[in-house]
């Protein structure tokens, strides 16, 4: 397995803290809204990692956590009527529905910030006893000038943001550098916990390196996730603060995916043209939806028009005709065989293998797809041939995680379907037209 790590800014070959194992924590969403497209791509793409690791043989423990403490989230339950628990509560749910609409295998551990309070406050009290962090008037900073490496992940220096910094004249001047940053901050509005500062909340930064800490030895893991614009300053001082805490870069390596555009034009509210992920998956499907996302390499920026919808439809398409013709002609036949073709399925893995290039891993499937539609179109059908490519593809999309929802015949359809078939051949137009009308209501043709 070989993958990007930002890093390094270097392709690399994986290699496991423990044998066999994948530890991975993938950023998640301020509970605030609803997900849009731009959320769905990390969503997609860790998800095909997370699948492509298993399939190899690993043991893949995956992290992604809720905040569910934030400015937006007061504002936002403001405005609903409703407690900051209760809109939490409620996009997360959300959350979690866009996850089953697109058959993402559910995280190993989902924390909430507001369920990880006690760990987060003695992460921040460590931090202070060892100096790399001071409180002043109720919040606590991170010294970021302590930290030599600081700037390693995203390339900035800390001379260049200070230089910045002096250029504003709105910055925070209760900090003792305009670099640092608030692990805790005083609150008089919202949700507020206790500590030994002020009643507050935690900083954000914090929660993520808390949440690693918490679940994973020694807060080290294999893959951090995220978004390419969580780099800095979010990844970039999650860094600072395991560095103080473990002198370790909290993950070994980072993997970020790029942005959306729509029509080539940045997704924004101001623009009006944001995608919900829950509206996309009622009108496009869950396979439409992740061929798109997986059509473009998770390092590119993804355009999104409704040019590329067209052709993306169309080859979803190819895959779930052939699926849903061999299936019919399997189950009339009465074949059953479970036997596929592991060569082939390597194939598309050592696709995804190689820093995840899923359109090479698609056209593997559309290759595939082609096998099985001449399979099926032969004069002499073999049977157990035709089962095992059709075997062969419904593996390859298990393991991408697309969906293959076949009608399972009983007995009934089944000879149903066989009178039709005969009645055709008897030339007997009248009576196929009726039966052919029953298999239609059905949903059998
Ligand atoms: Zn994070």
């Amino acid at each position: 397995m070989k993958v990007f790590n930002t890093l390094t800014n270097k392709k690399e070959e994986f290699v496991p803290i423990k044998p066999g194992e994948v530890s991975m924590y993938v950023c998640g969403p301020t509970v605030y809204n609803h997900a849009h497209i731009g959320n769905a791509r990390p969503l997609i793409v860790f998800d095909v990692l997370r699948r492509t690791f298993e399939y190899l043989g690993y043991k893949v423990t995956f992290v992604s956590n809720f905040t569910d403490v934030d400015d937006k989230i007061i504002k936002a339950a403001k405005q609903e009527g409703i407690t900051e628990k209760e809109l939490a509560d409620k996009y997360i749910e959300a959350y979690q529905d866009v996850r089953r609409g697109l058959n993402l295998l559910f995280p190993t551990y989902a924390p909430r910030v507001t369920e990880t309070m006690q760990p987060i406050i003695d992460f921040i009290q460590k931090l202070v006893d060892s100096g790399y962090a001071y409180e002043v008037d109720g919040d606590v900073y991170f010294r970021v000038t302590k930290i030599k490496e600081y700037g390693m992940l995203s390339g900035i220096k800390i001379e260049d943001l200070i230089a910045g910094a002096s250029e504003r004249v709105d910055d925070n001047d209760k900090k003792e550098s305009s670099t640092d940053f608030a692990l805790w901050k005083k609150t008089s509005e919202g949700i507020q916990f206790d500590s030994p500062w002020s009643k507050g909340r935690p900083g954000w930064h914090t929660e993520c390196v808390v949440m690693i800490n918490d679940i994973f030895d020694n807060g080290r893991i294999d893959i951090h996730g995220g978004g390419q614009d969580l780099k800095f300053p979010h990844h970039e001082n999650e860094i600072a603060q395991s560095m103080a805490y473990h002198q370790h870069p909290i993950a070994n390596v980072w993997m970020h995916n790029q942005m959306i555009n729509i029509n080539k034009e940045k997704m924004s509210k101001s623009l009006g043209n944001v995608l919900w992920a829950k509206d996309l998956i009622q009108e496009l499907g869950c396979n439409v939806l992740k061929w798109l996302m997986l059509s473009t390499h998770y390092r590119n920026p993804l355009n999104y028009t409704e040019d590329v919808i067209k052709t993306v439809k169309k080859e979803v398409d190819k895959v779930e005709n052939v699926i849903k013709q061999t299936s019919l002609y399997l189950q009339v036949n009465h074949v059953q065989n479970d036997e596929w073709n592991k060569e082939v399925v390597d194939r598309m893995v050592d696709a995804l293998s190689d820093d995840l290039n899923t359109s090479l891993a698609l056209t593997e499937i559309l290759e595939q797809v082609k096998r099985l539609n001449q399979v099926m179109r032969s004069k002499n059908k073999d049977n157990l041939e035709i089962s095992k490519e059709y075997q062969t593809l419904i593996h390859m999309l298990d393991t991408m995680g697309f969906v293959h929802d076949v009608k399972v015949l009983s007995e009934e359809d089944i000879s149903l379907y066989n009178q039709w078939i005969q009645e055709k051949t008897n030339k007997n137009f009248e009576s196929a037209d009726i039966l052919r009308k029953q298999l239609q209501e059905k949903g059998i043709i």
